[in-house]
């Protein structure tokens, strides 16, 4: 008992510090906290612009495609456009929303290796020619759409020690690969490059190893057959701190262009980046509000405006985010449920808080990246709002 209410009492101070750092430096969000309508996602946009600003410091060589799906709210989209950001879209409203900015298509490049056809037709006629593939199929659907396109194959790399790994979902051995390359140029495409993803949230430093080495083997086997490439797409996976320490961005790009000079004898015509999470994730705090409380055996359960449906579900696949909520009172173990009447819905377990009231506000932080665009109206409950200041 004793101990857990020492790891109790460290893992509220945990997220008290990252609470005080963030609203710290952010009196534009530290004055709305209490009278902001909840729940709501609360945006910061100048932090959104310095996370960019930082990759961008750190790995100079490279371009960065924002991964819309992380967060599409248009504030976000425009910050990035302005401070030269690239977009990597899926979908035709993405593409939209992001065309409607004033992007040029030379910008936008879509690595979602399987698209719908309406989809690539539509992004080619905008002018957009960058596609990823990881089947024959898909290299048949791109050419049957036009000839003219640049395709990049996706490698399987492992996803070990990623939060949120890709599993088997996506991607291709070398070997099939290289087959996969030469079949596009059969067909009349361009093959342009390469592309993989090491996991979303992926804090081991081997995926990324792992990733380059097998990449720079293929880009040895195109060159054979006469393939030159000119694109080495990175992906995304950069990791954002949640209820513990995690990978810096310098200690990934040291890593990572020390791995380019060993395994490139030239540096690829283009290297890219899609940052979805480490460009978004910690620059929004979600603002919620407790609706009811209940003693059941031993547990404490504690219930929000929000859950699952809403815009946390990526506590399902193992998210947890660090939870807040001022008060002097002793430190008690929660079981953090949300609104709706569905078992799914339960936010996390074992989160110590003061015991807050019907009506008090708790922080979830870190919440930026995978929420606001995960949301449904699951039971009539409304989506999270999104707040950019
Ligand atoms: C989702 C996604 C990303 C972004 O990944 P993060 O882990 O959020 O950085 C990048 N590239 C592709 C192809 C994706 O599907």
């Amino acid at each position: 008992m004793e101990s857990l209410l020492k790891a109790g009492e460290l893992q509220y101070r945990y997220s008290k510090k990252l609470f005080e750092e963030f609203i710290g430096t952010r009196k534009h969000i530290k004055e709305i906290l209490y009278s902001v309508e909840t729940p709501t996602l609360l945006m910061d946009l100048e932090g959104v612009k310095s996370k960019y600003v930082q990759i961008k410091y750190h790995l100079p060589e490279v371009s960065i495609y924002y991964a819309v799906k992380a967060n599409d709210h248009r504030d976000i989209l425009r910050v990035l456009h302005s401070v030269g950001s690239g977009f990597e879209v899926a979908s035709c409203k993405e593409l939209q929303e992001v065309l409607s900015l004033g992007v040029s298509p030379e910008r936008i490049i879509s690595s979602n290796p399987v698209k719908p056809e309406e989809f690539i037709d539509y992004a080619y006629n905008a002018g957009v020619n960058r596609f990823a593939v990881d089947s024959f199929t898909e290299v048949d659907k791109i050419a049957r759409i036009t000839q003219r396109a640049g395709v990049y194959v996706r490698l399987t790399v492992p996803n070990e020690g990623s939060e949120w790994p890709l599993s088997r979902k996506f991607g291709v051995n070398e070997e099939t690969a290289l087959k996969i390359l030469e079949y596009a140029r059969d067909k009349g495409l361009i093959p342009i490059g390469v592309t993989f993803h090491v996991g979303s949230q992926c804090n081991n430093l081997r995926n990324w190893f792992i990733a380059v080495k097998s990449s720079s083997n293929l880009w040895n086997k195109a060159l054979s057959k006469g393939i030159k490439l000119l694109v080495l797409n990175m992906g995304g996976g950069i990791p954002v701190r949640y209820t513990g320490e995690v990978l810096r961005i310098e200690d990934i790009a040291y890593y990572v262009r020390g791995l380019l000079r060993k395994y490139f004898t030239s540096l690829p015509y283009e290297l890219q980046i899609e940052p979805g999470r480490s460009l978004v994730g910690d620059q929004g705090i979600l603002v919620t509000r407790v609706i009811g409380k209940a003693q059941r055996g031993r547990e404490n359960w504690l219930y929000l405006d929000t859950g699952v449906f809403n815009g946390l579900a990526e506590v399902l696949g193992g998210i947890r985010y660090p939870v807040f909520a001022e008060g002097k009172g002793e430190l008690k173990e929660w079981i953090l449920a949300g609104v709706s009447c569905d078992s799914l819905d339960v936010i996390a377990k074992s989160v110590y808080l003061p015991e807050p009231e019907v009506g008090d506000r708790i922080f979830l932080l870190s919440a930026g990246a995978y929420t606001s665009v995960y949301a449904s109206e699951f039971n009539g409950f409304p989506k999270l709002k999104v707040k950019c200041l």
